[in-house]
């Protein structure tokens, strides 16, 4: 099996009727990035940065962070390296922060609203971020975008402290992307205004379906309707994609969706760009997508997207869609 799926390693990402996508790898650290190589990732689309300030007593300074992203940007050899910028909160914690006690700390004080108020926080990072950025090819990703606003101003620190780099003397690259997660629901319907702004989007279904649901994604007692099939996700995922679309845009998605065989054909079918995962998960999607061709699903989206409840689009697809 592991044979079979080796020959896939040096493959392009390309269905049978030869439409590209990309698959590209989740990371936590610099070291994971040997894994996504190892598995033929054609780049990294989700850095969780967060895993650098944890388990550890103090934030990483700049330099430390520096050397982080630029370990990641050397080894991804110009390939598009996604790097999020930090998501604290919510289930991740950093006890030195010393934040206060919170009723609901997925809808509280985390990622972006913590980075927007904690500015020197923020601004370590992306000055770390962009002196790495010569080494190689990086996006910049925030997380936990809800308003336009929360993107526009954490832009505009990106570009202040590019500004100051600048008139330093220190190089920076010029061709970074600026795109965001969409992960909130108010974010995935207003898709076409962040679109315009925005140099890509990728959608973070974890968050994005607990938030639609309102199943806390941690708790046992509501995972039933922790459903990624559900109609309202795969509506919003298709808002999404064809509002980044009509812009011009890339649209990724760097939730566990991403790799999901059912949901696969699915978003093959919606023409989701780049496709990202834990590394032993890009193989397997690289040869899904080798045996389908996205013209013949096609022929069956109308149809997936007028079924009523999660069970009946999964039936659909293990009937219809799996080869
Ligand atoms: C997501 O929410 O889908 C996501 C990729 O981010 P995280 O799992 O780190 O919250
Ligand atoms: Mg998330």
């Amino acid at each position: 099996e592991r044979q079979l799926l080796e020959q896939y390693r040096f493959l392009e990402s390309v269905s049978a009727d030869g439409h590209h996508v990309e698959i590209a790898g989740n990371i936590g650290k610099p070291e994971d990035v040997e894994m996504i190589i190892e598995n033929g990732g054609d780049g990294i689309g989700l850095f969780r940065t967060e895993f650098l300030y944890m388990d550890r007593q103090e934030l990483p300074n700049e330099e430390e962070q520096f050397t982080a992203y630029k370990t990641v940007l050397e080894k991804m050899q110009g390939k598009p390296t996604v790097v999020r910028t930090l998501d604290i909160g919510g289930d991740k914690i950093l006890p030195y922060l010393k934040l206060d006690h919170e009723m609901n700390p997925f809808l509280g004080y985390r990622a972006i609203r913590l980075c927007l108020d904690k500015q020197d926080i923020f601004r370590t990072q992306l000055r770390a971020l962009l002196r790495a950025s010569i080494y190689g090819n990086l996006k910049v990703m925030f997380p936990m975008i809800a308003t336009v606003e929360e993107f526009r101003e954490a832009k505009a620190l990106l570009l202040e402290e590019k500004q100051k780099l600048v008139v330093e003397g220190i190089p920076v690259s010029e061709t970074i992307e600026v795109g965001m997660m969409v992960e909130i629901p108010s974010a995935a319907v207003i898709a076409d205004l962040f679109a315009q702004e925005a140099d890509f989007l990728s959608i973070g279904t974890n968050d994005l379906i607990q938030y639609t649901l309102a199943a806390d994604r941690m708790n046992e007692k509501v995972s039933y309707l922790y459903q990624p099939y559900h109609p309202a996700i795969i509506r919003l995922v298709k808002t999404v994609i064809e509002a980044a679309h009509q812009n011009g845009k890339w649209v990724g998605m760097c939730g566990e969706m991403a790799g999901d065989e059912i949901a696969i054909p699915i978003l093959l079918a919606l023409e989701l760009d780049e496709f990202s995962m834990s590394g032993p998960s890009i193989l397997n999607t690289r040869a899904q997508i080798a045996k389908l061709s996205k013209t013949e699903i096609a022929v069956h989206l109308e149809q997936i997207l007028s079924l009523t409840t999660a069970n009946e689009v999964e039936a659909y697809v293990k009937k219809n869609l799996l080869k």
